[in-house]
């Protein structure tokens, strides 16, 4: 850190991103929710073309054509869809857009790990909820609370979804504030609150093409909501980085969305394999959560998240595990393909036994 750095920026603690080793061929990499799938034939060929030819001309700041075909995949107004680098940057700009000092927001205290940074980041005074026991969300304390909420739905490390008519009832209850509901893993089980946008001025919902899009490395997230909402992303944007999407990743995102047949063969696939390894491991003893996501919050029955993790590192697999007291005992474990997902539990099984379980 210099000298020079503001005082408020020493004090953010930044997000920690899963380890990303570049020697891929080492590891089985299932730590950070990537899909193990490569993008579809379709958009590596829209790759191949048009769009590396141009890379000498700017991309579309209104990104035109990647809005259409999302409302068309929506049944939205094109006025209803932002896209942005990643949503990541989408939920920052919802940050710069709705919180500050003055503004406070709320969030769960177990869930996405950048919610907290960005509050530290935008200055904003964040209340964090308590989970139930179970990891299950209480509705009531996010009632009336005069703060911008963000809720991850179904919920990241737990995957639990929360039921529509609960989170209609957070939105219906917040009609000052605006809800924030991070749909990043909502392809893969969980009911989207996407037919709710017509009805609540108040609603954002924002996604991801890094999970169940095959686009991680191309950083695409999007939000939809009510037009003034998405205007006030467009302002932002338009003010800080209006090219912030890459011609690249805008030809890749509109043949993701267009490919739906292949979209819908990973994510089966994937749903498939959660319940093979779900099951596998349930065999030999572990406990987890009625996980909605694209991978598994599990708990060993010997040993603690980061042992388990520190096992598997040696094994050459990649899991996450979290320091956080309340689910140290856990890990997350991605869906990855069938062959990787067998690797893990023949590994896994390894662990078990050295550990004398
Ligand atoms: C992965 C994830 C994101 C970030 O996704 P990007 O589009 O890759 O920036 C946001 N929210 C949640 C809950 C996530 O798990």
């Amino acid at each position: 850190m210099s000298r020079f750095l503001l005082p408020r920026l020493s004090a953010v603690a930044p997000y920690v991103p899963g380890e990303q080793p570049q020697d891929l061929d080492t590891y089985v990499k299932i730590n950070t929710n990537e899909c193990p799938y490569p993008p579809s034939p379709r958009v590596l060929e829209a790759l191949d073309g048009e769009s590396a030819r141009r890379l000498n001309l700017y991309p579309d700041p209104t990104c035109d054509e990647l809005n259409r075909a999302l409302a068309a995949l929506y049944g939205l107004k094109k006025g209803q869809v932002y896209v942005g680098n990643g949503s990541d940057e989408v939920l920052a700009f919802a940050f710069m857009a709705f919180c500050d000092e003055a503004h406070g927001c709320m969030f769960p205290e177990i869930s996405y790990g950048f919610y907290p940074v960005y509050a530290r980041l935008f200055a904003s005074p964040a209340r964090e909820v308590p989970l139930n026991r179970d990891f299950t969300l209480p509705v009531e304390p996010f009632i009336g609370v005069g703060r911008t909420i963000f809720i991850a739905n179904p919920n990241a490390p737990t995957g639990i979804a929360l039921p529509l008519k609960d989170i209609e009832r957070i939105v219906r209850g917040n009609p000052q504030n605006v809800v924030v509901i991070d749909e990043a893993y909502i392809d893969f089980g969980g009911e989207s609150a996407r037919g709710l946008i017509d009805r609540y001025d108040n609603l954002l919902i924002v996604g991801t093409f890094s999970k169940s899009r095959q686009l991680a490395g191309g950083r695409l997230g999007y939000a939809l909501a009510n037009e003034a909402l998405i205007a006030d992303l467009n302002r932002i944007k338009f003010s800080f980085h209006p090219y912030n999407i890459s011609r690249l990743t805008l030809a890749a995102a509109v043949m993701a969305v267009r490919d739906t047949e292949y979209f819908a063969a990973c994510v089966e696939k994937i749903k498939k394999t959660r319940a093979r390894v779900a099951s596998a491991l349930a065999e030999m003893g572990f406990e987890m959560t009625d996980s909605k996501a694209n991978f598994l919050f599990v708990k060993p029955p010997v040993g603690t998240g980061e042992q388990y993790y520190r096992a598997l590192k040696e094994k050459k697999v990649l899991v996450r595990h979290f320091p956080d007291p309340r689910i140290c005992d856990y890990a997350r474990v991605t869906i990855g393909s069938d062959g990787q997902m067998d690797i893990f539990l023949e590994k896994t099984r390894e662990y078990l036994r050295e550990a004398g379980a």
